[in-house]
């Protein structure tokens, strides 16, 4: 049991739409689309936030969710042209919900400086 929005999503307490799960990842997408593809990548373990992670703890870990965005990206055809990867931490990096996530953006060209 958790505290966000994202472990209520976890535990199907509220809905989302499920594009991939494991047993230590959930993927969904996110309900205020900034691309044609923008699906959030989360483990179902609770860490707050980048700052909050041990490589040598959560290595395997975020190497699944880095194998999840690989082939999310494929399956939904974005993998060739390429897409984006965020992770926001803290205030000043934007973050909203402190359940770690990994932002898949795609579908069409993005820019750069961020905002
Ligand atoms: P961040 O600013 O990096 O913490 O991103 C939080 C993201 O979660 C935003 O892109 C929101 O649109 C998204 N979000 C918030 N609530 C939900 C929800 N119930 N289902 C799907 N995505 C959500």
């Amino acid at each position: 049991m958790g505290n966000t929005i994202f472990s209520k999503i976890i535990d199907r307490e509220i809905p989302a739409k499920i594009i991939f799960e494991s047993d230590t990842v959930l993927a969904f997408q996110d309900i205020k689309p900034q691309a044609p593809v923008h699906v959030l990548i989360i483990p179902k373990i609770e860490i707050p936030k980048v700052s909050d992670l041990k490589g040598k703890e959560h290595a395997q870990l975020l190497g699944e969710m880095f194998d999840a965005a690989n082939k999310i990206a494929k399956d939904l055809g974005i993998s060739e042209d390429g897409f984006r990867l965020v992770i926001n931490c803290g205030p000043n990096g934007g973050q909203e919900v402190y359940h770690l996530h990994m932002h898949l953006l795609g579908g069409r060209p993005m820019t750069w400086p961020p905002g």
